[in-house]
C-alpha cells in the first residue's frame, strides 16, 4: 500500500515536470482564462459533469465543459495526464469532490497556477450533510487504516438529495460568471432538480413498500448517502474507499450468515466487480439461491459509456430497479 502511493507520487512529479516543460516551451498552450469570451468548466467526475451539462442546457455562453476522469478506470486509481493539468490551468471553474480519491487535486491545482480559477468542492457544498466513513459489523478493516482519523465519505453523488444541493451551487457559480444568462441557468437547474426529486419519490415509495430493509454487499460500500436517505441498513465486505480485494473467512461467513438470517434474495456488488466475493458468500449460505446484482456507483464511467447515452439519471433509474429486486418490493 505504502509503496503503491510512493509510486503514484513519483508519477505525479513526472506529470508536473512535463507540464512545466510544455508550458515553458509553448506559451500558447496555457491560455488566460476566458480567452475569446469562452468560459471553461472542468469537472473531475462524471456525475458533476452530467449535472453541469444539464445546468448549461443549450450552452448559452458557449461554455466549454470538460470531464477529467473518463477513461473507465476506477476513480480511486485516477492519475491526471498532462492534458488534464492543462485543462485545469485553462479553466474558469473546477468542480471536484474533495475526498479521499482525489488527493491528486491539491498538487494539480498548485501546478495549474491559475489564480482566477474558481473552485467548487462538493463535500464543502453539502456542508453538514457530509458523513464520515463508517465501519459496520462484519466489515473488514484495512490494516493501514488510522483508527482515530475519521475521514469524510466522499461518495456524495450517490444521494439524489445531495445532487440537488450541488446543482444549485453550480447554477449559482454560473450566474456569477455569466450574469447575462443567470435566469437560464436557474431554470435549467430547477427543471433538472424536478426530475431528481421525482426519482427520489420513487425510491422512497419503493422502500416504503419493501419487505426487506437491508442491503448486503459482497464488495466495497460507497452507498452510505443513498441508504441513509431512505433509512435502509446494510452490511458489506469493505468500506467505500477500501483498497482491499480479498475478503477474510470471517467476513465471508458473517455475510453468508446474514443472508440466511434475513432471507435476502440478492447479494450486491458495485460496478467493476469480478463478483468472486459475492459468489463465495452465496456458496456459503444455507439456501444458495441468491442472485448477484450490480448497484452502479458511477466510479468508472467512460467516454464510451457517455457516447452510448449513459446519464446520471439513467444510472440512478437502473439502480432503483436493482434496489426493488434486492428489497423484494411487491
Ligand atoms: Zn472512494
Amino acid at each position: 500500500m505504502r509503496l503503491f502511493i510512493k509510486r503514484k507520487e513519483f508519477v505525479l512529479i513526472l506529470v508536473f515536470l512535463a507540464v512545466f516543460i510544455l508550458a515553458a516551451c509553448s506559451s500558447k498552450e496555457v491560455k488566460p482564462a476566458a480567452e475569446g469570451g469562452k468560459l471553461r468548466v472542468a469537472a473531475a467526475i462524471f456525475p458533476a459533469w452530467d449535472w453541469t451539462r444539464n445546468v448549461l442546457g443549450s450552452n448559452p455562453a458557449g461554455m466549454e465543459l470538460t470531464l477529467l476522469v473518463d477513461n473507465g478506470v476506477d476513480l480511486h486509481s485516477f492519475q491526471p495526464s498532462v492534458d488534464d493539468i492543462l485543462t485545469i490551468s485553462n479553466a474558469d471553474l473546477f468542480i471536484y469532490v474533495g475526498g479521499e480519491s482525489d488527493q491528486w487535486v491539491t498538487d494539480a491545482l498548485k501546478q495549474a497556477n491559475n489564480p482566477n480559477l474558481k473552485i467548487l468542492k462538493m463535500l464543502d457544498v453539502i456542508g453538514d450533510a457530509a458523513k464520515t466513513e463508517e465501519t459496520v459489523e462484519g466489515m473488514q478493516t484495512e490494516e493501514s487504516e488510522d483508527e482515530d482519523e475519521a475521514e469524510l465519505d466522499e461518495h456524495v453523488w450517490l444521494s439524489l438529495r445531495n445532487a440537488a444541493v450541488i446543482i444549485d451551487a453550480i447554477a449559482g457559480e454560473f450566474s456569477v460568471m455569466d450574469p447575462e444568462n443567470a435566469g437560464t441557468y436557474r431554470e435549467n437547474a430547477s427543471a433538472y432538480k424536478q426530475k431528481l426529486s421525482a426519482l427520489d419519490e420513487q425510491y422512497q415509495k419503493a422502500v416504503d413498500a419493501a419487505e426487506i430493509k437491508t442491503l448486503l454487499f459482497g464488495d466495497r460500500f460507497p452507498f452510505r448517502y443513498l441508504v441513509e436517505d431512505y433509512d435502509l441498513s446494510y452490511f458489506a465486505a469493505f468500506s467505500g474507499c477500501s483498497a482491499e480485494t480479498e475478503a477474510s473467512f470471517e467476513t465471508i461467513s458473517f455475510l453468508s450468515r446474514k443472508c440466511d438470517e434475513l432471507g435476502l434474495p440478492v447479494v450486491l456488488t458495485i460496478d467493476g466487480s469480478d463478483q468472486k466475493i459475492a459468489q463465495t458468500i452465496i456458496k456459503n449460505t444455507a439456501s444458495k439461491g441468491q442472485s448477484v446484482l450490480v448497484l452502479d456507483s458511477m466510479q468508472a464511467v467512460s467516454a464510451k459509456d457517455i457516447r452510448e447515452g449513459v446519464t446520471y439519471l439513467s444510472v440512478m433509474e437502473k439502480n432503483l430497479d436493482v434496489l426493488k429486486t434486492a428489497l423484494e418490493v411487491g
